[in-house]
């Protein structure tokens, strides 16, 4: 996240001195067919910010602005960082999980995105439940109110509408469905995931329970995923949290539409 400095001609989305963020999707073609029905995060064109363009540890950035967010100037970069990595993942993740309002979410693996996302699922009304074997993420989730902390394999005491996998173990995959109820979705929200063990179909998939994967994330949704009042603790856990600390804030220049050249280079 940083501040506008400079403009290239047409990119007039943002002012100079707006603060804006950016997020690992740096840009996508805008053409192909996944583009242009708005999953641009499966466009097989798409740019990664610090892989393929300089950016996230510098003090200047280029940045197309379509790809930028606007963010509120009354919250701190330690807030707010952390929304345009873990956030949007987790975000995504939940929207993937097809949590019914007020309903019961479990959480498999309780590190960066993790928290950020039960926070964002509990003040939609959601009952959370935590399943983590970190003894230290344990007790986060207990500090955060949730209905129930137990181990990564545990059974939850009650079923679940909803589940996220967040630990980069597959054999936790067939844990989240068995604590499903019909119906149920587990979203798998890692970008590696170890193996997924054989499953039992009537054990694990029967009555309608479904399996959804969202390492990917539009941007659309980190549009509205920053307007959301999160928290994100300030202790020495998540990797989100101390990343957030030592970037501090860009000077951003703006380009506009998907051009990726600096006006003046
Ligand atoms: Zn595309």
């Amino acid at each position: 996240m940083g501040e506008v400095v400079d403009r290239a001609a047409g990119a007039d989305r943002f002012e100079v001195g707006d603060r804006i963020g950016i997020a690992w999707l740096r840009r996508t073609c805008g053409s192909c067919e996944f583009c242009r029905r708005g999953a641009e995060n499966l466009c097989p064109w798409s740019k990664y910010t610090g892989w393929d363009a300089d950016g996230g540890f510098a003090e200047y950035v280029v940045v197309p602005q379509d790809y930028a967010y606007a963010l509120p100037t009354d919250r701190s970069p330690v807030e707010l960082a952390p929304l345009l990595c873990a956030g949007i993942i987790g975000y995504r993740a939940l929207n993937r999980s097809k949590l019914p309002p007020g309903g019961r979410l479990g959480i498999y693996g309780f590190g960066s995105s993790a928290h950020l996302t039960a926070q964002l699922a509990a003040a939609q009304g959601a009952e959370i439940f935590v399943m983590t074997r970190g003894e230290g993420n344990q007790a986060l989730a207990r500090e955060l109110g949730v209905a129930y902390v137990g181990g990564a394999q545990d059974r939850p005491p009650v079923a679940l509408d909803s589940a996220i996998v967040f630990a980069p173990a597959g054999e936790i995959v067939p844990f989240a469905l068995q604590a499903l109820k019909p119906g149920g979705t587990v979203a798998v929200a890692g970008i590696y995931l170890s193996d997924v063990p054989s499953l039992n179909y009537e054990r694990d998939l029967f009555r309608e329970r479904d399996c959804a994967v969202s390492p990917r994330t539009p941007a659309p949704t980190v549009r509205s995923c920053s307007g959301w009042p999160l928290v994100c603790p300030s202790y020495p856990g998540p990797r989100s949290c101390r990343s957030a600390r030592s970037i501090g804030l860009w000077r951003i220049l703006l380009t506009a539409g998907h051009r990726d050249r600096w006006w003046r280079t």
